[in-house]
């Protein structure tokens, strides 16, 4: 393999990927780096961790993706050191690379807030492995308790708690509360698992807290009906192998999630830059780091302010940062040449169980299951590959049609120590 490339990509999340295809078109020559195979559709992957879609469905080989533009080599390697100064990328693999051009896509891990510790007990979710670790913990939390005799005992492995009310937290709970009342309620003898608890943790004093106020109560009063208690401005202290401790109050629990705080990166660090509290770079107004406008973070990887406020972490967003990037990169625009970046936004949705969703436009409002056959529409045209989009399209119809959900495997793959 050549040592120079024109233009390195790190990452073929939503930012790396349509930064790729963009340049791919226009027949540039360019690397694109995943220390995974695939391009993974983190949006649905909530669906993964509960049983409703199997892995394939969501994750997409990158090979497969970027087949039609033969300027684009893949390889399958972690990024392990990046020298600005001389243009440089080390790899696990020891080799090293060169480039003109870089764009650095790498995302966001979940962050403990310096209580890594915790992660042992309440994994978050932002992988695949994360997502069937969660599956594992929440099916065999059921099978365990249909051998236990101990109620104390039964009650941990049926209690879940999901600390953070973000859209993440929020599609975890509301799915776990449709599991335990619905797919699972007659199938097993010794216990019920309508009896579950679902907790839902937050610090904040509402839910979903970037969307308007009248969405985050409708939200709220939507999860309770599904049976998830609730709890706003309530802190977790501790959490351990029998449960987390929320104020003064602790829940014994086999299984918790964590949904609760991001950090870009790691890799980030080696560019020896200026990071904001979360580790993700500072970037300039054409998502170049400053003092290297051929060096570009974007997505979950960057700290973009546009005007007054900070972009979130969200898909489109990156999607929209990588076509921006790739634009500068194939029109070679000198620094003086570019103009800022701005994110369209498009509006936000987050779903929380069967016709339950809201969805926010500008001043328009929308709840119920009018919103939640748009999150569909929206999440399905939003797959890369069609077969995706058929496949979750007739698992969601026989899903709706039955509460039944396709992928309740257990692999014995890794789950909670606290579980086994
Ligand atoms: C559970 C969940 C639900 C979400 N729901 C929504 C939603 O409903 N709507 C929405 O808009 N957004 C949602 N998001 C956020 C959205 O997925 C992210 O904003 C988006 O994925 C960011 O894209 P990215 O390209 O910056 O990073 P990512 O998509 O995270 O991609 C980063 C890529 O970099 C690779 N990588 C990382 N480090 C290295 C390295 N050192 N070497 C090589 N490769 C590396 C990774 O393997 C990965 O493929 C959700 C996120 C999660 C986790």
């Amino acid at each position: 393999m050549k040592k120079k490339f024109s233009t390195i990509i790190i990452g073929a999340g939503f930012g790396g990927l349509n930064a790729a295809i963009k340049l791919g078109k226009k027949n540039q020559e360019v690397l694109l780096i995943d220390k995974t195979n695939h391009h993974l559709f983190q949006p649905l992957l909530y669906q993964v961790a509960t049983a409703g879609l199997s892995p394939a469905d969501i994750a997409t080989p990158v090979r497969e993706i970027l087949k039609k533009y033969p300027s684009i080599t893949i390889i399958m390697d972690e990024v392990l050191d990046i020298s600005k100064e001389e243009k440089k990328l080390s790899l696990k693999s020891l080799h090293t690379l060169e480039f003109d051009n870089l764009i650095v896509a790498t995302g966001a891990r979940h962050s403990y807030f310096g209580n890594d510790q915790w992660e042992q007990y309440a994994p978050g979710l932002k992988s695949l492995d994360d997502a069937l670790r969660i599956r594992e913990n929440v099916l065999k939390s059921f099978e365990k308790s249909e051998l236990e005799s101990d109620q104390q005992r039964i009650e941990a492995l049926t209690t879940f708690v999901i600390i953070g009310a973000g859209p993440t937290g929020v599609e975890m709970a509301g799915a776990i509360a449709e599991i335990a009342t619905k797919t699972l309620a007659k199938n097993f003898s010794n216990i019920d698992p309508k009896t579950s608890k679902i907790y839902l943790i937050e610090g904040g004093d509402r839910v979903l807290s970037t969307f308007h106020p009248t969405l985050s109560e409708k939200s709220k009063k939507d999860l309770e009906s599904l049976g998830v208690i609730v709890k706003l401005n309530s802190f977790v202290k501790d959490i351990n192998e029998n449960g987390v401790l929320v104020g003064e109050d602790f829940i014994p629990t086999k299984n918790i999630v964590w949904a609760a705080g991001n950090k870009a990166n790691p890799i980030l660090n080696s560019l020896d830059i200026e990071l904001d509290r979360m580790q993700r770079a500072i970037v300039q107004n054409d998502c170049s780091i400053k003092g290297h406008p051929d060096i570009y973070v974007i997505g979950d990887a960057a700290c973009f302010q546009d005007g007054e406020r900070t972009l979130p972490g969200l898909a489109p967003v990156a999607a929209q940062q990588g076509k921006y990037v790739a634009t500068i990169i194939s029109k070679r625009l000198p620094k003086g040449k570019r103009n800022p970046f701005h994110y369209m936004d498009k509006g936000s949705m987050a779903t929380i169980g069967k016709s339950k969703a809201i969805l926010e436009f500008g001043k328009i409002r929308i709840t119920g299951f009018i919103a939640w056959c748009a999150w569909c529409l929206v999440h399905l045209l939003f797959l890369v590959l069609f077969r995706n989009r058929v496949f979750i399209f007739f698992d969601w119809v026989y899903s709706y049609l039955t509460e039944q959900r396709g992928a309740r495997l257990i692999k014995n793959g890794p789950s909670n120590r606290n579980i086994d």
